[in-house]
Parts: structure tokens; sequence; C-alpha cells
């Protein structure tokens, strides 16, 4: 056992956020980077480039840099469907409000525990965001629609949202918190976010990992078909999901036994045709 495996769970799910931080940076020093995160570097910490150090398993080098490649793909989610707002919750270290170059007047919120904002806001002070940017502490297990809605949110006015390296933290009741975000977006609107599926779960080969998650989902299309959304779901290293960089191409979802990360998309449906 590691000593991160010792970690509780929050302990392990705030320094999480760093840990993508620091893939971020390794893969913005590469020549064939798939993104640009100036930031990066400057918001991980020494501890979050030690447990990446004493990984046995090293996911860039076996064609699965899962991080990147999802950083990747809602980048170009998020510039495609570009709308006046944009939600990101669990947001940790992302910095695409200081990044990404968003439409004149687009209002970017970050949701998060306080004391990663905190952080974050701190070692970015002196960094011009691309947009407006609004960082919310906000507890997601707990009532947290008030809050976007206290700083100028708008629920009449298209949105997009995401959730990425969040849903497999929560258990299945707190993944309810989709109820809320169902519930702030007009019909239209976007979502995107990852979850893995239960035999993840049940085997995490990534070890480092095992442990912290708790839910999975075989059918995400279903999942968010609940909450009135419309799913596309991709697995990385499927076409789109790839950027040349994710070779390690996962099966058919057919195949059982198989453990399985899905990026998903998703579309708000209107309410007739979500009931
Ligand atoms: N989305 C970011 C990214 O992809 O780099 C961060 C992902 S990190 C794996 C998980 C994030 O979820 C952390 O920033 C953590 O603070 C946040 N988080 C976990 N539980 C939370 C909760 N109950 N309320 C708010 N944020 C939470």
């Amino acid at each position: 056992m590691t000593q991160y495996q010792q970690l509780d769970s929050k302990a392990f799910i705030s320094l999480s956020a760093r840990l993508a931080a620091a893939m971020r940076s390794q893969e913005t020093a590469r020549c064939d980077r798939i993104f640009n995160d100036p930031f990066a570097t400057q918001l991980v910490s020494a501890e979050a480039f030690a447990f990446l150090a004493q990984r046995k398993i090293k996911p860039e080098e076996e064609g699965r840099p899962y991080v990147v490649v999802r950083t990747r793909f809602f980048d170009n989610f998020l510039l495609a469907k570009q709308t006046p707002q944009v939600v990101i919750l669990a947001s940790g270290m992302d910095t695409r409000a200081f990044r990404l170059p968003w439409l004149v007047n687009t209002k970017v919120y970050e949701l998060d525990q306080s004391e990663v904002l905190s952080y974050k806001n701190a070692v970015l002070k002196d960094v011009l965001s691309t947009c407006q940017r609004c960082a919310i502490a906000a507890d997601l297990t707990q009532p947290w629609s008030h809050l976007p809605l206290l700083q100028g949110y708008r629920p009449n006015i298209p949105s997009i949202w995401l959730i990425e390296g969040l849903l497999m933290y929560l258990n299945l009741d707190q993944v309810d918190m989709l109820t809320t975000v169902s519930q702030l977006a007009v019909t239209g609107s976007w979502l995107g976010l990852d979850v893995i599926n239960t035999r993840a779960i049940q085997s995490a080969t990534d070890s480092d990992f095992r442990g912290y998650w708790r839910s999975g989902f075989d059918n995400p299309e279903a999942l968010l078909a609940n909450y009135g959304w419309k799913a596309n779901v991709i697995q990385p290293g499927d076409e789109g999901a790839h950027f040349g960089r994710y070779t390690c191409k996962l099966p058919p979802r057919d195949v059982p036994n198989v453990e399985r990360v899905f990026l998903v998309t998703a579309q708000k449906l209107p309410l007739l045709a979500a009931e």
C-alpha cells in the first residue's frame, strides 16, 4: 500500500484536482501537446508530482493518457457549443476560464470546495481571465442551486455544464445532484461529463484509485435520460476521442467484463420529450 492509499477520501479527492493539473502540466511541456495549459504548472503541488512519479501504472506509456484526452475532448466541446453561460462543477484546477478563447460576454461559473477555489484564486490572482469568471464555493452534495442564481446565473437562457472527474467519487445518492443541473438548465442547453462503468469500480486495475471510486454506470444514455437529457457516449480511443494519443482502444461496448470510462455529451430535451 502506498502512502496515498492511506489518505481518507476527502483528502484524496482534493489531491486529485492537483493530479489532473500535474498531468496537464506534463502535457503542456510536450512538443506534440494536444492543448496548452500555461497555468497548470503553477497549480500543481509537489505532492501531486510525487504521486505521479511513484505510480506503477504509466497511462501515458500504455497509450491511455485519459485526463489529457479528456481535457482536449471537452475543450473542443465547450468551444463548439459556446453559450453565454458556462458552469464548471468540481472545477478543481481547471483553467479554461483563463486559457480558452470565449466569445465576448461569456460568463464562466466554477463551483468547487472552498479550500480548492481559495488555493486556485490565490495562485492565479494576477492572471486575467478570458471571460467573466465567477468562482463559487459549494458542497455539491448539499443543496446548491441558489448559489449560481445569487451570482447572476440565468436559468432561462442556454448554458453549458461540465462535470469532469467528479461523479465516480460520489455515491449513487449524491449523483442525484444531476437533478439540480437539470432544474437550472433550459431546454437546448448542453452538458459534458465523464463516468466509469461498474466493472471499473470492482476491479480498478489502476490501483492508485482503488477504494476512492464510488459509483459507476454501464448505460450513461439511460442515466442522462432519467434527468431529461439526450446523451451521446464515446470511449476514449474511439474516433473523435483519441487525438492521436489514446492508442489503447477499448473493445466495443457490448463486450462484457471490461473496465471502461465514458465521455458523455448531452443536450437538454424539451420537458414533454423528457417525460
Ligand atoms: N474537474 C477538474 C479536472 O478535471 O481537473 C477536477 C477534477 S478532481 C478529480 C475532482 C474535484 O471534485 C476536486 O476539485 C474536488 O474538490 C471536487 N469535489 C469533490 N467532491 C466535491 C463536493 N462535494 N463539492 C464540490 N466539489 C467537490
